[in-house]
């Protein structure tokens, strides 16, 4: 169901693995570029963005740990690499003329911004992309929990999160072709059904803020203004 809302403010999640495209690892910048010129139509229309990037496409805590690291300094490196990702972001923002900026939640001076809500919140009014990088700092915690916990600090309406599926399924869509697509859950059905959505945490924050979620297919052309404009795509997680 649309919620028939046109959006002035959101968060948009992106994981790592999206700016991939068909290699097995790193940035391709073609898949930048596209991505930036959708995100430059949100600003075009007058929607303050702000971005969570992951950074799965280069490290993440858990495989580190698999493979034999300790598992906090495996998650410090998967941060890390999401300070890449918001890098290249910027990057391809800012040849597509866009004004960006990327707040780390791990100060870093001289490379990025350190996070400072108030200021991100004047940057979004002033029509700035603002790329949350570092997770929220701390390990044992995703990016999708970083998108939710910014989103609701920053006062983002919604929260979308990007990804291969359009929507969230009964069952994996790409093994089992007789799964239904939900248009919309509330938060303690995406509990209950332990549905993979987001994480846990992610969801419990959602739920207990009131900050309602979009799951939509980043690479279905024109998605992403369909949702700020209010129109239906995806699955709409609400109360
Ligand atoms: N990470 C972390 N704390 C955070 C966010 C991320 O420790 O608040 C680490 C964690 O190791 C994670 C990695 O950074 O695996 C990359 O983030 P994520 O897995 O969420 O990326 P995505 O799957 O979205 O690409």
């Amino acid at each position: 169901p649309g919620t028939d809302k046109k959006y002035k403010r959101i968060l948009l999640k992106l994981s790592g693995e999206a700016l991939m495209g068909d290699e097995g690892f790193g940035i391709d910048p073609k898949v930048l570029d596209r991505m930036a010129l959708e995100i430059g139509q949100l600003v075009g229309i007058g929607i303050q963005v702000g971005l969570v990037i992951g950074g799965g496409n280069l490290f993440r805590g858990a495989s580190l740990q698999k493979a034999g690291l300790d598992r906090v300094t495996g998650d410090h490196m998967g941060m890390l690499a999401t300070v890449m990702n918001a890098l290249a972001m910027r990057d391809a923002l800012e040849r597509a003329n866009i004004p960006s900026r990327v707040m780390s939640s791990i100060p870093m001076s001289g490379v990025v911004d350190h996070y400072d809500r108030r200021k991100a919140m004047r940057a979004l009014e002033r029509a700035e992309v603002v790329i949350f990088s570092a997770g929220t700092g701390n390990p044992f915690f995703t990016t999708d929990s970083a998108a939710c916990l910014r989103g609701i600090e920053v006062e983002a309406e919604l929260v979308l999160k990007a990804t291969k599926v359009d929507g969230v399924y009964t069952a994996d869509p790409v093994k089992d072709p007789s799964a239904t697509k939900y248009d919309q859950l509330s938060y303690d059905e995406v509990l209950n059904k332990q549905l993979e959505v987001m994480d846990l945490t992610a969801i419990v924050l959602c739920r207990d803020h009131k900050m309602p979620l979009r799951i939509f297919e980043m690479e279905k052309q024109g998605a992403l203004l369909n949702i700020v404009n209010g129109g239906d795509e995806g699955t709409l997680v609400v109360e």
